[in-house]
C-alpha cells in the first residue's frame, strides 16, 4: 500500500523521563520526521531536550524486537524462534498455571523498570489480582526512602516535589541532586527563583553545574548527609532558631533536641570533611532566610542503610525551620478526593492479608511487611478515607527475590516477568543477579522490552514492547501517580502501535484474561483510565483538547484545606514527629541519626569512596546508551578522580584503571578531575554495549558494569524499606598496563 506523504503535527507528552513535558511530532503520513517542544505546553513551554528531541530514533531503532520471540537452545544462548503473541501467551499462561498448582501464586514475580510510557506499573493490577504478592519495583533507590522519610515525619504528602516560586521562595537546597540533568523543568524554575533573588545552596560531593551557581556549595564526604543534616539541627535547636509554634505542636521536639547534642559540630565537620564553621553558617542562612524548599535527589536514595535516614533527617529541617506549607516553601500534596488513586487502581485490597504477609522483605523490612498497614492507616485519617496512596513504595525486595530463585528461600520463585528492566545491568551486585536469572530452578522467565538487553537475552520468552510515542498519556502527578492533587493530563498515542509491538495495559490485560480476570480488564487502557477520573465527571478525550495539565478546579483542590474531620498530618498522633512512633513500633531508632553501613569494616583495605551513577542529560538510566548520537558523546563508561588521588595510585588521565570492593572489580576510562574532592571515586553506570571492540558479545556485563561492585548484602540495605547500596561503597584503584577491557 503506499504510504501516505500527508505532513501533520501531533501533540504529546514525552515519557523519556519524568519531567511529562508537552511535544509535537512532526510526521510525514505515519512516519516521524522530528520532534520539537510545544511552546503551548504550559509546563514545559517548549523546551525539549535531547532524550525527547530523538525520541523517535529509539523508536525507529534497528536492533528493536517487533515480534515475541520464543528461546531455542539453552539459555542465553541467543537462538529465538519467532512465534505469535497467541502462542505465547497461551504458553506462559499454561505455564504459570502449573507453577501456580505446585507452589502457589507466590511463586510468580514480576520487576518492573523506569518509567516508560503512562501505563507504567500496571502490573501490580494484574499481580494482586491474580494473588501473588511479587511485584518487584525499583521505588527502593527511585523516591521511596524520601516518601517514607517524609511520611514518618509528617504524613503523607510529598513536599519534596515542591518547585519554588519566583519571589516568593527565598532560598533553594539543592541536595544530592543534578536537577539540570535530571530534572530540567524543575531546574529551570530553580534558576528563575534564583533571579527574583532566591539564594541557592548546593551540597554535592561533586563541584556540579548546579554548584556552579551556587552562591554556597558543600562538598561533604559520600554518604554523610544525614550527618551535615544532624550538625544543621544542632545549630538550629542550640541558637532558637526554629519554628517555636511547630516545635510546641510536634511530637518529639524534646527528644530530638537532646539527640542533636550527640552530633556537635567538631564530630560532624570529621565525619562530612566540612568546616563546622561552615555548617553553623549555612544552617543559620537556612533557618533566617525565608521560604526555602529542599530538593533531594536520587543520590540520597541509593545510600543503602542511609537511605530512609537522609529523608527523615531533611523532612525534619523542613518542619524545624517551619518551611512546611508555607507560601514559598514546602507545600503537602494529596490525592484528588473524587479520583480513584493509583493504589486502589492497582486492585492492592484483591491481594489477601495472608498473601500479602508473604511478601519477599516482608520479614526484614517494616514497610514491605505488616508496618505498611499502619502507616496507610494514619495517612487515611488526613486525606479523607483514602487507601493505599502509598502502597507503590510497598513491593516486594528484590535482593530477596534472587536469593529466593537461589535457594529457594523462603519459599521458590520460580518464574519471573521483567518489564522494561534489565536488572543484569542496573541492580547491585550483579554478577549474582546474572546467577539466578541463569539458574535452572527458574522455570519460566519472560521479558517485555524494546531490546534484548543483558537480561532479556536470558529469557525463555521476548516479548515486543510498544515505545510510550505508541501508547496514550494519562498522568495525575509526578511519575503518573495520584499524589499530587492538582493535576491531571491526557492524550492520545501519537502514533498506532507498529508491528507486534504491544503496551504493558494489553499485556497485562491478554494474560489477565487467560488466568480468570476477563472482567477486570477494559479493553484499552483509555477506558480502564476514564474508569479513574469518571466519578469526578472528567472526561479523557476531553481532557485531550487541553494543552498541558488541568490545574485549579475543584475537583482538584480541595485537599489544599484540611477539614474538621480530619487531622492536620498523615501520622499516628495527626502532628509532625520528629520521633517517630513507627519506628518506634518498629523495634527502630524513633530520632535520627547517622551510621555507616556494614560494607565499611573492610575500609582498611580499601581506603577509597565510589559513588556511582550520576544522572546525565542525554540519558534516562540505560535508555538509549546504544543509540548513536549517545554514544558519539559518551563513548566509554568513564571514572572520574582527583588528581591527588591518580598521582598517589601512578594513574594517567585517560587510562584504563581496575575499581574493586569487597563485592566485586570492574575496569573503567580515567577523567581526572578536581571537582571531586581526593578519595571519592565516581564511576559511570552500565555502558550497553560495554565497548565498541566488544560487539561480537554486547550483553556482556563482567567487564565495565560499575555494579559488579555495589552492594545488596543485609548490613548494607536501609532498615524500613531495604534499598541497597549503590553510593559510597569503599573501594580501591589500579592501574592496568593493557588499552581497553581485555
Ligand atoms: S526533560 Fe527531556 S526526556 Fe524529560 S520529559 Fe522533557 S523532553 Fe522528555
Amino acid at each position: 500500500m503506499e504510504q501516505s506523504t500527508k505532513i501533520t503535527t501531533r501533540p504529546a507528552i514525552c515519557c523519556a523521563c519524568s519531567q511529562q513535558c508537552g511535544l509535537l511530532v512532526h510526521l510525514n503520513g505515519e512516519v516521524i520526521t522530528r520532534i520539537t517542544g510545544d511552546k503551548s505546553h504550559p509546563s514545559s513551554g517548549g523546551f525539549i531536550c535531547p532524550k525527547g528531541a530523538h525520541a523517535h530514533e529509539l523508536h525507529y531503532a534497528a536492533d528493536r524486537v517487533h515480534v515475541p520471540l520464543k528461546r531455542k537452545g539453552r539459555r542465553g544462548g541467543g537462538e529465538w524462534e519467532e512465534i505469535s503473541w497467541e502462542q505465547a501467551l497461551d504458553e506462559i499462561a499454561d505455564k504459570i498455571t502449573q507453577l501456580v498448582e505446585s507452589d502457589g501464586a507466590e511463586t510468580i514475580a514480576h520487576s518492573i523498570g523506569t518509567l516508560h510510557g503512562a501505563d507504567w506499573g500496571i502490573g501490580e493490577r494484574f499481580m494482586n489480582l491474580f494473588g501473588s504478592p511479587n511485584t518487584v519495583g525499583q521505588d527502593k533507590i527511585c523516591y521511596g526512602p524520601t516518601a517514607i522519610g517524609e511520611t514518618l515525619t509528617y504524613g503523607f504528602g510529598p513536599s519534596s516535589f515542591t518547585y519554588p516560586v519566583p519571589g516568593k521562595t527565598r532560598c533553594i537546597v539543592i541536595w544530592g541532586m543534578r536537577p539540570s540533568a535530571s530534572s530540567p523543568l524543575l531546574w529551570r524554575q530553580m534558576l528563575r527563583a534564583r533571579a527574583a533573588g532566591a539564594k541557592l545552596i548546593v551540597i554535592d560531593p561533586e563541584f556540579t553545574k548546579e554548584a556552579r551557581k551556587a552562591d554556597h556549595w558543600l562538598q561533604l564526604n559520600v554518604g554523610t548527609d544525614v550527618a551535615l543534616a544532624l550538625g544543621f539541627m544542632h545549630t538550629i535547636i542550640n541558637e532558637t532558631l526554629y519554628d517555636v509554634a511547630v516545635a510546641r505542636e510536634s511530637v518529639g521536639f524534646d527528644a530530638l533536641a537532646e539527640r542533636v547534642q550527640s552530633y556537635p559540630l567538631e564530630r560532624v565537620s570529621e565525619i562530612c570533611g566540612l568546616p563546622g564553621s561552615k555548617i553553623a553558617d549555612l544552617a543559620r542562612l537556612i533557618a533566617t532566610t525565608g521560604p526555602t524548599i529542599f530538593s533531594a535527589g536520587n543520590g540520597l536514595c541509593q545510600s543503602g542503610n542511609m537511605a530512609v535516614q537522609n529523608g527523615r533527617t531533611i523532612a525534619c529541617l523542613v518542619a524545624l525551620t517551619g518551611n512546611l506549607n508555607r507560601e514559598g516553601g514546602h507545600t503537602l500534596g494529596g490525592p484528588p478526593r473524587d479520583m480513584i488513586n493509583n493504589g486502589t487502581a492497582m486492585a492492592v485490597d484483591a491481594l489477601s492479608p495472608a498473601q500479602r504477609a508473604k511478601r519477599l522483605g516482608a520479614a526484614d523490612y517494616p514497610f514491605i511487611g505488616a508496618g505498611y498497614d499502619a502507616v496507610d492507616a494514619a495517612m487515611s485519617r488526613r486525606w479523607y478515607g483514602q487507601k493505599h496512596l502509598l502502597s507503590w513504595i510497598a513491593t516486594a525486595h528484590e535482593p530477596t527475590m534472587w536469593q529466593a530463585i537461589e535457594t529457594g528461600e523462603p519459599y521458590p520463585i520460580k518464574a519471573l516477568i521483567l518489564q522494561y528492566h534489565n536488572p543484569v545491568g542496573a541492580s547491585a551486585n550483579v554478577n549474582r543477579v546474572a546467577d539466578a536469572l541463569k539458574n535452572e530452578r527458574l522455570e519460566l522467565l519472560v521479558a517485555h522490552d524494546l531490546f534484548i538487553n543483558a537480561s532479556s537475552r536470558l529469557a525463555d520468552y521476548v516479548l515486543p514492547a510498544a515505545h510510550w510515542l505508541e501508547r496514550p498519556f494519562f498522568s495525575y502527578g509526578y511519575g503518573y501517580m495520584a499524589f499530587v492533587g492538582d493535576y491531571l493530563e491526557t492524550q492520545h498515542a501519537p502514533l498506532q502501535p507498529e508491528f507486534e509491538h504491544r503496551s504493558d495495559y494489553d499485556l497485562w490485560r491478554d494474560l489477565g484474561q487467560r488466568l480468570g480476570q476477563s472482567d477486570q480488564w477494559p479493553e484499552t487502557a483509555t477506558q480502564f483510565w476514564q474508569s479513574l477520573i469518571e466519578p469526578a465527571d472528567l472526561d479523557f478525550s476531553e481532557l485531550t483538547k487541553h494543552t498541558g495539565p488541568v490545574f485549579g478546579t475543584e475537583v482538584q483542590h480541595p485537599e489544599r484545606k484540611v477539614e474538621a474531620s480530619q487531622v492536620a498530618y498523615g501520622t499516628p498522633s495527626g502532628q509532625i514527629e520528629f520521633s517517630s512512633s513507627l519506628l518506634d513500633d518498629w523495634g527502630l531508632d524513633p530520632l535520627p541519626y547517622f551510621a555507616q553501613p556494614a560494607i565499611f569494616e573492610h575500609a582498611a583495605d580499601f581506603p577509597l569512596v565510589l559513588t556511582t551513577g550520576g544522572r546525565m542529560l542525554h540519558g534516562f538510566h540505560q535508555n538509549a546508551q546504544q543509540m548513536p548520537w549517545f554514544r558519539q558523546k559518551y563513548p566509554d563508561p568513564e571514572v572520574r578522580l582527583h588528581p591527588e588521588t591518580a598521582a598517589t595510585y601512578g594513574i594517567d588521565d585517560g587510562a584504563w584503571i581496575q575499581i574493586e570492593t569487597p563485592v566485586g572489580s570492574v575496569r573503567q576510562l580515567v577523567r581526572l578531575t578536581t571537582a571531586l574532592a581526593p578519595g571519592t571515586v565516581q564511576a559511570d553506570r552500565w555502558w550497553y554495549p560495554e565497548h565498541e571492540h566488544e560487539l561480537e558479545d554486547p550483553y556482556r556485563v563482567a567487564a565495565t558494569n560499575i555494579n559488579c561492585c555495589t552492594t545488596d548484602a543485609p548490613g548494607d540495605c536501609d532498615p524500613v524499606i531495604g534499598g541497597w547500596l549503590l553510593r559510597g561503597v569503599p573501594c580501591r584503584v589500579t592501574p592496568i598496563v593493557s588499552e581497553g577491557i581485555d
